[in-house]
């Protein structure tokens, strides 16, 4: 089992593609763990972007990531990463393949809708940055 942080990005709420996107979540087998909607400040955002600090693009994400509300979600499954990966498509829209949440529904290289964690280790770090143990380690009801 993997975890891995799924992020509607500004974009993507103002475009009312949260139920789109989350439908495409399930339907690929992926369980959502914990969820919630919030506005990131430029402190929060920069932190959660720091690997990109010295990068041309990360004064404009930052702006962008501000914009507006997001919704932040844990998703749980085996290979949960490259699933989810595999769900949104490349970075740039136009690289994406056919089908994909960012190929359908992205502007740009920047505004792409969709945040999806890079790799296992990201997937826990990432997942952490928002959600508390007690949030990601829920079990599901069976009644
Ligand atoms: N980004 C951008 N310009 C670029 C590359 C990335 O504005 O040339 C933005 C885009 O929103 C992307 C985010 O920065 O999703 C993080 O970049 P990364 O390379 O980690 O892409 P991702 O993992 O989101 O596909
Ligand atoms: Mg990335």
């Amino acid at each position: 089992m993997e975890k891995t942080l799924l992020i509607i990005k500004p974009d993507g709420i103002q475009k009312r593609l949260i139920g789109e996107i989350l439908r495409r979540v399930e339907a690929a087998g992926l369980a959502i763990k914990a969820m919630r909607m919030l506005q990131l400040d430029r402190r929060t955002a920069g932190r959660f972007y720091a690997v990109h600090k010295e990068k041309p693009f990360y004064h404009s994400l930052v702006e962008y990531m501000t914009s507006g509300p997001v919704v932040v979600a844990a998703l749980e499954g085996i290979n949960a990463v490259s699933r989810f990966r595999a769900l949104i498509g490349a970075t740039d829209p136009d690289k994406a393949e056919e089908g994909t949440i960012r190929r359908l529904f992205a502007d740009s290289i920047e505004r792409n809708v969709v945040h999806g964690s890079d790799s296992t280790e990201n997937g826990c770090i990432e997942t952490s940055f928002f959600f508390g143990t007690a949030d990601l380690e829920m079990v599901e009801s069976t009644e």
